[in-house]
Protein backbone atom coordinates (compact mmCIF):
# COMPACT_ATOMS: atom_id res chain seq x y z
CA UNK A 1 0.00 0.00 0.00
CA UNK A 2 2.76 2.35 0.68
CA UNK A 3 6.09 2.84 -1.29
CA UNK A 4 9.49 1.75 0.25
CA UNK A 5 12.20 4.25 0.27
CA UNK A 6 14.18 2.91 2.78
CA UNK A 7 15.02 -0.15 5.12
CA UNK A 8 11.56 -0.88 5.86
CA UNK A 9 8.80 -3.51 4.69
CA UNK A 10 5.32 -4.72 5.32
CA UNK A 11 4.14 -8.01 7.31
CA UNK A 12 0.86 -8.88 7.76
CA UNK A 13 -0.72 -9.64 11.73
CA UNK A 14 -4.43 -10.50 11.75
CA UNK A 15 -5.01 -8.81 8.57
CA UNK A 16 -3.57 -5.93 9.12
CA UNK A 17 -0.41 -4.20 7.51
CA UNK A 18 2.33 -3.07 9.83
CA UNK A 19 5.42 -1.27 9.35
CA UNK A 20 8.48 -3.78 10.29
CA UNK A 21 12.33 -3.16 9.92
CA UNK A 22 12.25 -6.13 6.67
CA UNK A 23 13.98 -5.78 3.66
CA UNK A 24 12.04 -5.39 0.82
CA UNK A 25 13.15 -8.46 -0.34
CA UNK A 26 11.49 -10.14 2.88
CA UNK A 27 8.63 -7.92 2.23
CA UNK A 28 7.91 -8.70 -1.28
CA UNK A 29 7.04 -12.27 -0.23
CA UNK A 30 4.28 -11.36 2.32
CA UNK A 31 2.56 -8.72 0.04
CA UNK A 32 2.30 -10.96 -2.95
CA UNK A 33 0.67 -13.25 -0.16
CA UNK A 34 -1.81 -10.37 1.02
CA UNK A 35 -2.83 -10.19 -2.73
CA UNK A 36 -3.98 -13.66 -3.12
CA UNK A 37 -5.74 -13.45 0.47
CA UNK A 38 -7.72 -10.17 -0.33
CA UNK A 39 -7.77 -9.88 -4.07
CA UNK A 40 -6.43 -7.14 -5.68
CA UNK A 41 -7.61 -3.32 -4.70
CA UNK A 42 -10.18 -5.09 -1.98
CA UNK A 43 -9.96 -3.70 1.01
CA UNK A 44 -8.46 -5.47 4.20
CA UNK A 45 -10.18 -5.97 8.05
CA UNK A 46 -9.32 -2.57 9.09
CA UNK A 47 -11.18 -0.91 6.20
CA UNK A 48 -7.91 0.24 4.27
CA UNK A 49 -7.02 -0.37 0.96
CA UNK A 50 -4.51 -3.43 0.34
CA UNK A 51 -1.92 -3.55 -2.38
CA UNK A 52 0.27 -1.36 -3.92
CA UNK A 53 -0.49 0.52 -6.76
CA UNK A 54 -0.38 -1.74 -9.19
CA UNK A 55 -3.36 -3.04 -7.37
CA UNK A 56 -6.00 -0.37 -8.04
CA UNK A 57 -8.27 -1.62 -10.30
CA UNK A 58 -10.25 1.13 -11.79
CA UNK A 59 -7.36 2.28 -13.83
CA UNK A 60 -6.36 1.29 -16.82
CA UNK A 61 -4.38 2.21 -20.22
CA UNK A 62 -3.93 5.79 -20.39
CA UNK A 63 -5.77 5.87 -16.62
CA UNK A 64 -2.69 4.14 -14.73
CA UNK A 65 -0.19 6.44 -16.84
CA UNK A 66 -1.62 9.81 -14.71
CA UNK A 67 -1.69 7.63 -11.73
CA UNK A 68 1.88 6.55 -11.79
CA UNK A 69 2.33 10.11 -12.33
CA UNK A 70 0.52 11.44 -9.53
CA UNK A 71 2.57 8.66 -7.23
CA UNK A 72 5.73 10.27 -8.74
CA UNK A 73 5.09 13.89 -8.95
CA UNK A 74 2.39 14.61 -5.51
CA UNK A 75 2.38 11.09 -3.01
CA UNK A 76 4.57 11.74 -0.29
CA UNK A 77 3.77 8.93 2.16
CA UNK A 78 5.78 10.77 5.30
CA UNK A 79 6.38 14.18 4.87
CA UNK A 80 8.24 13.94 8.23
CA UNK A 81 7.16 17.43 9.34
CA UNK A 82 5.58 18.21 12.80
CA UNK A 83 4.02 20.95 14.36
CA UNK A 84 7.31 20.92 16.27
CA UNK A 85 9.22 22.31 13.36
CA UNK A 86 6.80 25.57 13.33
CA UNK A 87 7.35 28.27 15.46
CA UNK A 88 4.77 29.45 17.46
CA UNK A 89 1.17 29.89 15.44
CA UNK A 90 -0.43 28.03 18.34
CA UNK A 91 -4.35 28.70 17.77
CA UNK A 92 -3.79 27.29 13.87
CA UNK A 93 -2.00 24.08 14.96
CA UNK A 94 -4.97 23.67 17.52
CA UNK A 95 -7.85 23.88 14.57
CA UNK A 96 -5.88 21.92 12.61
CA UNK A 97 -5.83 19.07 15.08
CA UNK A 98 -9.39 19.47 15.36
CA UNK A 99 -10.72 19.66 11.61
CA UNK A 100 -8.04 17.96 9.69
CA UNK A 101 -5.61 15.49 12.45
CA UNK A 102 -8.83 14.03 14.47
CA UNK A 103 -10.98 13.42 11.73
CA UNK A 104 -8.74 11.34 10.24
CA UNK A 105 -7.34 9.55 13.25
CA UNK A 106 -11.01 8.73 14.45
CA UNK A 107 -13.49 8.84 11.57
CA UNK A 108 -15.83 6.95 13.77
CA UNK A 109 -16.18 9.64 16.09
CA UNK A 110 -16.51 12.42 13.54
CA UNK A 111 -20.14 11.97 12.43
CA UNK A 112 -23.50 13.26 12.07
CA UNK A 113 -22.66 16.55 13.82
CA UNK A 114 -19.53 16.26 14.21
CA UNK A 115 -18.92 15.25 10.44
CA UNK A 116 -15.73 17.18 8.96
CA UNK A 117 -15.48 20.06 7.13
CA UNK A 118 -15.27 19.63 3.49
CA UNK A 119 -12.59 21.59 3.41
CA UNK A 120 -9.94 23.41 5.14
CA UNK A 121 -7.94 26.73 3.66
CA UNK A 122 -5.05 28.01 5.03
CA UNK A 123 -5.01 31.71 3.87
CA UNK A 124 -2.61 34.94 4.67
CA UNK A 125 0.75 36.38 3.84
CA UNK A 126 3.39 34.60 1.79
CA UNK A 127 6.35 32.91 3.80
CA UNK A 128 3.90 32.82 6.89
CA UNK A 129 4.12 28.78 7.31
CA UNK A 130 1.01 27.50 5.59
CA UNK A 131 2.52 25.30 3.48
CA UNK A 132 4.67 24.05 6.57
CA UNK A 133 1.14 23.57 8.43
CA UNK A 134 -0.21 21.11 5.73
CA UNK A 135 2.43 18.96 5.78
CA UNK A 136 2.74 18.82 9.52
CA UNK A 137 -0.77 17.65 9.48
CA UNK A 138 -0.32 15.01 7.29
CA UNK A 139 3.07 14.24 9.65
CA UNK A 140 1.31 14.15 12.98
CA UNK A 141 -1.57 12.31 10.98
CA UNK A 142 0.64 10.16 9.59
CA UNK A 143 -1.58 9.79 6.16
CA UNK A 144 -1.04 9.83 2.54
CA UNK A 145 -0.12 13.43 1.59
CA UNK A 146 -1.00 14.28 -2.47
CA UNK A 147 0.86 17.75 -2.42
CA UNK A 148 -0.67 19.41 -5.87
CA UNK A 149 0.83 22.78 -6.54
CA UNK A 150 -0.77 24.98 -9.32
CA UNK A 151 3.34 24.90 -11.49
CA UNK A 152 2.78 20.97 -11.28
CA UNK A 153 -0.72 20.98 -12.71
CA UNK A 154 0.11 23.49 -15.19
CA UNK A 155 2.77 22.33 -16.32
CA UNK A 156 3.25 18.47 -16.07
CA UNK A 157 -0.84 17.15 -16.72
CA UNK A 158 -1.04 20.44 -18.98
CA UNK A 159 -4.65 19.79 -20.98
CA UNK A 160 -5.30 16.59 -18.95
CA UNK A 161 -6.32 18.44 -15.24
CA UNK A 162 -9.85 17.51 -15.44
CA UNK A 163 -9.05 13.57 -15.70
CA UNK A 164 -5.86 14.07 -13.34
CA UNK A 165 -8.61 15.56 -10.57
CA UNK A 166 -11.00 12.84 -11.27
CA UNK A 167 -7.37 10.43 -10.93
CA UNK A 168 -6.92 11.92 -7.80
CA UNK A 169 -9.69 11.66 -5.77
CA UNK A 170 -10.37 7.76 -6.77
CA UNK A 171 -6.50 7.65 -5.64
CA UNK A 172 -6.82 9.62 -2.26
CA UNK A 173 -9.84 6.88 -1.77
CA UNK A 174 -7.61 3.87 -2.31
CA UNK A 175 -4.79 5.37 0.13
CA UNK A 176 -7.27 6.71 2.73
CA UNK A 177 -6.71 7.98 4.98
CA UNK A 178 -4.80 10.33 2.89
CA UNK A 179 -4.62 14.84 2.28
CA UNK A 180 -5.26 16.34 -1.01
CA UNK A 181 -3.07 19.49 -0.51
CA UNK A 182 -3.87 22.29 -3.04
CA UNK A 183 -0.97 25.09 -2.83
CA UNK A 184 -1.84 28.29 -4.11
CA UNK A 185 -5.17 26.94 -4.94
CA UNK A 186 -6.66 30.58 -6.07
CA UNK A 187 -4.32 29.93 -9.13
CA UNK A 188 -6.33 26.49 -9.92
CA UNK A 189 -9.55 27.62 -9.57
CA UNK A 190 -9.63 32.03 -9.31
CA UNK A 191 -12.81 33.78 -9.64
CA UNK A 192 -11.67 35.20 -12.70
CA UNK A 193 -14.37 33.17 -14.50
CA UNK A 194 -16.53 34.74 -17.31
CA UNK A 195 -15.63 35.19 -20.77
CA UNK A 196 -11.51 35.19 -20.30
CA UNK A 197 -12.10 31.70 -18.58
CA UNK A 198 -10.20 29.30 -20.45
CA UNK A 199 -12.88 26.30 -21.11
CA UNK A 200 -10.28 23.63 -19.55
CA UNK A 201 -9.87 25.84 -16.33
CA UNK A 202 -13.53 25.64 -16.03
CA UNK A 203 -14.03 22.08 -16.60
CA UNK A 204 -11.28 21.90 -14.42
CA UNK A 205 -13.05 23.40 -11.49
CA UNK A 206 -16.64 21.92 -11.88
CA UNK A 207 -14.59 18.01 -11.69
CA UNK A 208 -12.92 19.64 -8.73
CA UNK A 209 -15.86 20.75 -7.37
CA UNK A 210 -18.44 17.78 -7.72
CA UNK A 211 -15.10 15.51 -6.21
CA UNK A 212 -15.47 18.03 -3.22
CA UNK A 213 -19.18 17.28 -2.73
CA UNK A 214 -18.46 13.85 -3.48
CA UNK A 215 -15.63 12.58 -0.71
CA UNK A 216 -18.28 14.79 1.81
CA UNK A 217 -21.18 12.87 1.01
CA UNK A 218 -22.70 10.53 3.53
CA UNK A 219 -21.89 7.71 0.81
CA UNK A 220 -18.69 9.44 -0.05
CA UNK A 221 -17.32 9.32 3.58
CA UNK A 222 -19.23 6.46 4.92
CA UNK A 223 -17.90 6.01 8.32
CA UNK A 224 -15.95 3.29 7.14
CA UNK A 225 -12.86 3.69 9.33
CA UNK A 226 -9.71 4.76 7.43
CA UNK A 227 -11.24 5.69 4.42
CA UNK A 228 -11.30 10.01 5.38
CA UNK A 229 -10.22 11.55 2.42
CA UNK A 230 -9.32 15.39 3.68
CA UNK A 231 -8.55 18.45 1.21
CA UNK A 232 -6.43 21.71 2.36
CA UNK A 233 -5.51 24.40 0.00
CA UNK A 234 -3.38 27.33 0.57
CA UNK A 235 -3.43 31.08 -0.25
CA UNK A 236 -1.75 34.11 -0.78
CA UNK A 237 -4.62 35.74 -1.97
CA UNK A 238 -8.05 34.64 -0.83
CA UNK A 239 -9.81 37.74 -2.86
CA UNK A 240 -9.35 35.90 -5.79
CA UNK A 241 -10.85 32.50 -4.83
CA UNK A 242 -13.43 31.44 -7.09
CA UNK A 243 -16.64 31.69 -4.58
CA UNK A 244 -18.28 28.23 -5.30
CA UNK A 245 -15.00 26.65 -3.73
CA UNK A 246 -14.68 29.33 -1.26
CA UNK A 247 -18.27 28.03 0.05
CA UNK A 248 -16.34 24.28 0.74
CA UNK A 249 -13.18 25.25 1.74
CA UNK A 250 -15.28 25.53 5.01
CA UNK A 251 -13.12 26.40 7.37
CA UNK A 252 -11.35 28.87 6.56
CA UNK A 253 -8.13 29.73 9.04
CA UNK A 254 -5.57 32.90 8.92
CA UNK A 255 -2.06 32.71 9.26
CA UNK A 256 -0.95 36.26 9.60
CA UNK A 257 2.78 37.70 10.09
CA UNK A 258 4.06 37.01 13.03
CA UNK A 259 4.09 38.79 16.28
CA UNK A 260 7.09 39.47 18.45
CA UNK A 261 6.69 35.89 20.18
CA UNK A 262 6.50 34.51 17.46
CA UNK A 263 9.47 35.88 15.74
CA UNK A 264 11.59 35.32 18.64
CA UNK A 265 10.25 31.80 18.72
CA UNK A 266 11.13 31.68 14.94
CA UNK A 267 14.85 32.72 15.77
CA UNK A 268 15.36 29.96 18.35
CA UNK A 269 13.91 27.29 15.91
CA UNK A 270 15.57 28.10 12.85
CA UNK A 271 18.74 28.90 14.63
CA UNK A 272 18.80 26.04 17.06
CA UNK A 273 21.69 23.52 14.68
CA UNK A 274 23.93 26.83 14.68
CA UNK A 275 26.71 27.66 17.38
CA UNK A 276 24.98 31.49 18.36
CA UNK A 277 27.65 33.90 20.56
CA UNK A 278 26.44 34.91 23.97
CA UNK A 279 25.39 38.43 23.10
CA UNK A 280 22.53 37.74 20.46
CA UNK A 281 19.12 38.71 22.82
CA UNK A 282 16.63 37.02 20.18
CA UNK A 283 13.98 39.00 21.69
CA UNK A 284 16.03 42.59 21.29
CA UNK A 285 16.69 40.92 17.12
CA UNK A 286 12.68 40.05 17.02
CA UNK A 287 12.05 43.56 17.86
CA UNK A 288 13.51 45.14 15.12
CA UNK A 289 12.04 42.60 12.67
CA UNK A 290 8.49 43.98 12.71
CA UNK A 291 6.75 43.30 9.41
CA UNK A 292 8.64 40.32 8.33
CA UNK A 293 7.51 37.11 6.98
CA UNK A 294 8.90 33.81 8.78
CA UNK A 295 10.12 33.12 5.39
CA UNK A 296 12.19 36.33 5.36
CA UNK A 297 13.52 35.88 8.74
CA UNK A 298 14.86 32.49 7.57
CA UNK A 299 16.61 34.56 4.63
CA UNK A 300 18.22 36.46 6.90
CA UNK A 301 19.52 33.64 9.36
CA UNK A 302 20.61 31.63 6.25
CA UNK A 303 22.68 34.84 5.29
CA UNK A 304 24.38 35.66 9.03
CA UNK A 305 24.77 31.75 9.13
CA UNK A 306 27.66 32.14 6.23
CA UNK A 307 29.19 34.81 7.81
CA UNK A 308 31.60 33.24 10.19
CA UNK A 309 32.99 30.84 7.34
CA UNK A 310 33.30 33.78 5.23
CA UNK A 311 35.59 35.24 8.06
CA UNK A 312 37.61 32.29 7.89
CA UNK A 313 37.91 32.21 3.89
CA UNK A 314 38.90 35.45 3.78
CA UNK A 315 41.23 34.82 6.04
CA UNK A 316 42.43 31.57 5.33
CA UNK A 317 43.03 29.29 1.64
CA UNK A 318 40.61 26.35 0.85
CA UNK A 319 44.08 24.45 0.96
CA UNK A 320 45.16 25.76 4.71
CA UNK A 321 41.29 24.94 6.04
CA UNK A 322 41.57 21.53 4.75
CA UNK A 323 45.11 21.34 6.77
CA UNK A 324 43.03 22.87 9.61
CA UNK A 325 40.68 20.09 9.41
CA UNK A 326 42.75 17.25 9.16
CA UNK A 327 44.93 18.17 11.98
CA UNK A 328 41.86 18.59 14.14
CA UNK A 329 42.29 22.33 14.92
CA UNK A 330 39.34 23.68 13.01
CA UNK A 331 37.10 23.38 15.61
CA UNK A 332 39.28 25.32 18.10
CA UNK A 333 38.39 28.04 15.81
CA UNK A 334 35.47 30.47 17.12
CA UNK A 335 32.59 30.00 14.11
CA UNK A 336 30.12 31.21 16.15
CA UNK A 337 27.21 33.61 14.82
CA UNK A 338 27.46 37.21 16.74
CA UNK A 339 25.32 39.98 16.80
CA UNK A 340 27.22 41.69 14.32
CA UNK A 341 26.49 39.08 11.86
CA UNK A 342 22.27 38.90 12.18
CA UNK A 343 22.38 43.02 12.40
CA UNK A 344 24.24 43.05 8.85
CA UNK A 345 21.89 40.33 7.28
CA UNK A 346 18.68 41.78 8.73
CA UNK A 347 20.06 45.35 7.30
CA UNK A 348 20.24 43.69 4.00
CA UNK A 349 16.87 42.95 3.56
CA UNK A 350 13.52 44.13 4.07
CA UNK A 351 10.14 42.92 4.68
CA UNK A 352 8.57 40.91 1.38
CA UNK A 353 4.63 41.93 2.47
CA UNK A 354 4.13 45.46 2.40
CA UNK A 355 2.34 47.13 5.57
CA UNK A 356 -1.16 48.20 3.29
CA UNK A 357 -1.35 44.33 2.60
CA UNK A 358 -1.84 42.80 6.00
CA UNK A 359 -5.35 45.09 6.36
CA UNK A 360 -6.13 43.27 3.06
CA UNK A 361 -5.89 40.08 4.65
CA UNK A 362 -7.47 40.98 8.59
CA UNK A 363 -10.39 42.57 6.61
CA UNK A 364 -11.17 39.14 4.51
CA UNK A 365 -10.65 37.14 7.65
CA UNK A 366 -13.53 39.32 9.06
CA UNK A 367 -15.38 38.91 6.32
CA UNK A 368 -15.12 35.03 5.32
CA UNK A 369 -12.90 33.66 8.14
CA UNK A 370 -13.87 30.67 10.37
CA UNK A 371 -12.20 32.40 13.80
P1 LIG B 1 3.70 29.87 2.81
O1 LIG B 1 3.16 28.55 2.37
O2 LIG B 1 2.86 30.54 3.86
O3 LIG B 1 4.03 30.80 1.68
P2 LIG B 1 5.91 28.29 3.73
O4 LIG B 1 5.21 27.33 4.62
O5 LIG B 1 6.31 27.80 2.38
O6 LIG B 1 5.08 29.62 3.57
O7 LIG B 1 7.18 28.85 4.51
C1 LIG B 1 8.34 29.29 3.83
C2 LIG B 1 9.54 29.09 4.74
O8 LIG B 1 9.48 30.03 5.82
C3 LIG B 1 9.56 27.73 5.40
O9 LIG B 1 10.29 26.80 4.64
C4 LIG B 1 10.20 27.98 6.74
O10 LIG B 1 11.60 27.87 6.62
C5 LIG B 1 9.90 29.45 7.03
N1 LIG B 1 8.79 29.60 8.01
C6 LIG B 1 7.65 30.29 7.80
N2 LIG B 1 6.88 30.29 8.90
C7 LIG B 1 7.55 29.55 9.82
C8 LIG B 1 7.27 29.15 11.17
N3 LIG B 1 6.15 29.53 11.81
N4 LIG B 1 8.20 28.41 11.82
C9 LIG B 1 9.35 28.03 11.22
N5 LIG B 1 9.66 28.37 9.94
C10 LIG B 1 8.79 29.12 9.25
Amino acid sequence: RKECRGPVGLSVAKGRLEWTNWSLEQAEGHVEGLYADVGQGQRGEDGRAAGGPRSMPMFSGEDQRLVEAIEGDMLTVSTGVTFDDIASLDAAKGLLNEAVVLPLLMPDFFTGLREPWKGVLLFGPPGTGKTMLAKAVAGVAGVCFFNCSSATLTSRFRGESEKLVKCLFHMAAHYAPSIIFFDEVDALASSRGDEGEHEASRRFKSELLSHMDGISSPSGRSGEVGKTVMVLGTTNCPWDLDEALRRRLEKRIYIPLPDLAARTQMLQVLLKTVKVAEEVCFESLAEQMQGYSGADIRLICRDAAMMPMRRLVAKKSPAEILELKRTGQLDSIDTSLTLGDLTKALKKSSPSVGAGETHKYAKWDSDFGSC
